[in-house]
């Protein structure tokens, strides 16, 4: 229905326009998925359409303050980095309170996980109890961490990464000069994630020290002495690499292993093997993002991997 300046996520697209077209919006919504996919994106344009005095025009003072973070009427929390406090939150109820110059009052936050307990918990009186013409968009990259009150009184919507070939599909469109085996390895290195494989197709360095670190992974596959991986771990800390990359890598070349063998079907064992560790990537993720110390979490990551 509109142009939504998006590659994919059809249905979830579909899910919203629907909500739109039927005078159906919910008050809260929950876009979760995995990183680097565009929940982001759509969120804003989702917000954008409702906005915008002409349903999306890409060119009005409203469409331009919104893609700009400057609208007056929408309250962004950018992925800081830092946890969401309970300050935060009451101070943006407040501002969701006041009178809406335009249709809404909209606060989107990026990456909800974020909230400390006690701001989810102060979020969540406005959400069972919302003040009129509030819209509150949130995306979170593991919605295992979204406290499951929250979780009953918003509008989940899932995402999910692209399939490779899809993404080279479209890549090898928007990026026709790239080679096909560069774009290839690419798009699987980037897991579907159209964002990582743009900032990939565009940062040669950035793909050579991914090219190494994969490299340097499959040594935590084969039998190698555990204080070896250990070392691994306290170059990846020291050089400050962003210790998700990592264990994303590590994910991309379990998989790849796991494709090799179920194309050839001979080792169960081995396929078991590697469920079990793509299943210990994702603990130790969540682990990490619980602030335990990322030192620990990846050596007791490492352990799992001798079978
Ligand atoms: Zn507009």
């Amino acid at each position: 229905m509109y142009n939504w300046k998006i590659i994919g996520h059809k249905k979830q697209i579909g899910a919203i326009e629907e909500d739109m077209k039927a005078d159906n919006l919910t008050h809260a919504y929950l876009f979760a998925g995995p990183s680097g996919i565009g929940k982001f994106a759509i969120a804003k344009m989702f917000v954008n359409i409702l906005q915008c005095p002409n349903n999306l025009c890409h060119e009005c003072p409203t469409c331009i303050q919104i893609q700009k973070d400057g609208h007056p009427d929408t309250i962004v929390l950018k992925d800081t980095e830092e946890s969401i406090k309970i300050e935060q939150i009451r101070e943006i109820i407040t501002k969701l309170n006041m009178t809406a110059q335009g249709k809404y009052k909209v606060l989107l936050i990026k990456k909800a996980e974020r909230m400390t307990p006690e701001a989810a918990n102060c979020l969540l009186k406005t959400l069972e109890e919302p003040p009129a013409n509030t819209l509150i968009v949130m995306t979170t990259d593991n919605a295992r961490l979204i406290l499951p009150t929250i979780i009953s009184r918003v509008r989940l919507l899932k995402f999910n990464a692209y399939s490779t070939g899809f993404l080279e599909e479209k890549l090898a469109d928007l990026f026709p000069d790239t080679n096909q085996e560069t774009l290839k390895q690419i798009c699987s290195l980037s897991l579907g994630k159209s964002g990582k494989a743009i900032k990939l197709l565009r940062n040669a360095d950035l793909l050579a020290s991914y090219r190494t670190m994969y490299n340097v992974l499959c040594e935590f596959l084969e039998d190698t002495p555990i204080y070896r991986k250990f070392n691994v771990i306290e170059e990846v800390l020291k050089e400050k690499k962003d210790v998700n990359e990592f264990l994303d890598t590590f994910t991309h070349l379990i998989r790849n292993r796991l494709y090799q063998g179920v194309s050839d079907g001979s080792n169960k064992d081995k396929e078991q093997y590697l469920i079990s560790l793509l299943e210990e990537v994702e603990n130790t993720k969540t682990l990490l993002s619980h602030n335990v110390n990322a030192k620990l979490a990846l050596e007791n990551l490492a352990l799992k991997t001798i079978s």
